[in-house]
């Protein structure tokens, strides 16, 4: 039995591996599964876009998150300010060497200002090449309006897409989408519950190969591989290590390098939670009873309880958040991963440092670009944060 576990386990992770490996900047099995599955690409850049519409389209969604390291950036840097993310230069340099050339859509949206020149940028150096658009999220997400709005923002994203794919959306299609979404999002949850129950069982660097590739695979290719991988997890017999447990937060966009989070775990600490592709799963459930999918879909976006750093919602608190979370995973720390230059993740670091001060909860924050590639830094530091938790 044990034997069998061990195949199935190798066998998904292997498969989660090289795809995530393949996304970086080759993307030959999004072409395959194209090609095998008779749909369309669609990239659309981080933090969130309601991937049922694509799936109710014929397209498969993929995460446009960057060559994380790969590529020399030197034409985006040609068109970009020095002052800017890695990540939206990485998109932009992929375009550039004609790497997303099996994607037929790209969408971007108004996470930040950063990302919304890039939408312009993008549209500008490639019109005509991809079909490229742009969602304007609510701001104001307090609003009656609000729900109304993102409805027709989705429709107007719809039409544009229903003219690249010849599908017209269908709301039965678009419902047995968001079924087999919510599936997806539970199987990530489950995931990551893994990791706040028993984290010993599922290094960090594994959780994260599921997750990244389940940016890029097919739905239902992911759901099959991730429940097999989840059962042969449970099926580990591996027993904890004298470790403290801390949250990451700050890595909801621009990627850091496995290997720095491998060496936050590797300094004597378990990751408990991070936001690491958190707009995969943030949604929650959206109720697939609805007689308007669509307006679900805007329902869900606009009402969700949950922070997420680039939706701006007046009625959330994220003081509470915070302590909530840190008792729900049991977290004897934080730890704020932001990436250069972006402004969302330091924004929410300066908000949530005020609460961990004011309840002496021990915090740490690092910077990271997806290129960096010396961790030294980053053991000592986390090295001495884990010992003044353990010692104290
Ligand atoms: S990493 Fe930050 S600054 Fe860069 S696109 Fe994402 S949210 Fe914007």
């Amino acid at each position: 039995m044990a034997q069998i576990h061990d195949e199935k386990e190798t066998a998904a992770l292997r498969f989660f591996e090289n795809v995530v490996d393949d996304s970086y900047t080759t993307f030959n099995y999004v072409k395959e599964w194209k090609k095998e599955l008779g749909r369309k690409a669609l990239g659309y850049f981080p933090v969130y876009f309601p991937e049922e519409i694509a799936h109710a389209l014929n397209m498969i969604p993929v995460n446009l998150l960057g060559a994380s390291g790969r590529l020399p950036l030197d034409i985006a840097t040609a068109h970009t300010q020095s002052f800017v993310c890695s990540i939206t230069k990485s998109v932009f340099q992929l375009a550039s060497q004609n790497l997303l050339e099996h994607f037929e859509a790209l969408i971007f949206s108004n996470i930040c200002d950063v990302a919304r020149n890039l939408s312009g940028i993008m549209k500008r150096n490639f019109k005509g090449k991809y079909h490229i658009d742009y969602i304007h999220y609510p701001i104001n997400n307090t609003s009656k309006s609000a729900v109304n709005y993102l409805e027709e923002e989705y429709r107007r994203v719809v039409e544009g897409l229903e003219a690249v794919t010849k599908v017209n959306l269908d709301d039965d299609r678009l419902r047995e989408a968001v079924q087999l979404y919510n599936r997806k999002r539970r199987l990530l949850n489950r995931l990551l519950e893994i990791r706040h129950e028993s984290p010993w069982l599922l290094p960090y660097h594994e959780y994260y190969m599921a997750v990244r590739a389940a940016q890029f695979m097919p739905v239902e290719l992911f759901l099959e591989s991730g429940e097999r991988f989840i059962q042969a997890v449970l099926a580990r017999g591996l027993r904890p290590a004298d470790r403290v447990r801390v949250m990451v937060f700050g890595d909801f966009c621009e990627q850091p390098p496995i290997m720095f989070m491998k060496t936050i775990e590797d300094a004597g600490c378990y990751i408990v939670w991070d936001e690491a592709l958190v707009g995969a799963r943030w949604i929650g459930d959206v109720s697939p009873d609805s007689s308007s999918p669509l307006r679900a879909l805007a329902e869900a976006y606009v009402k969700n309880p949950t922070p997420l750093t680039v939706r701006y919602h007046p009625s959330v608190d994220k003081h509470k958040h915070m302590l909530g979370m840190i008792k729900r995973t049991r977290a004897e720390g934080v730890i704020f991963i932001t990436p250069k230059f972006c402004e969302p993740a330091l924004y929410d670091y300066i908000i949530y440092k005020h609460i961990l001060d004011r309840e002496g909860i021990p915090y740490l924050h690092l910077e990271y670009e997806e290129s960096t590639s010396s961790f030294e830094h980053v053991r000592t530091m986390v090295e001495t944060f884990a010992e003044s938790i353990m010692f104290d």
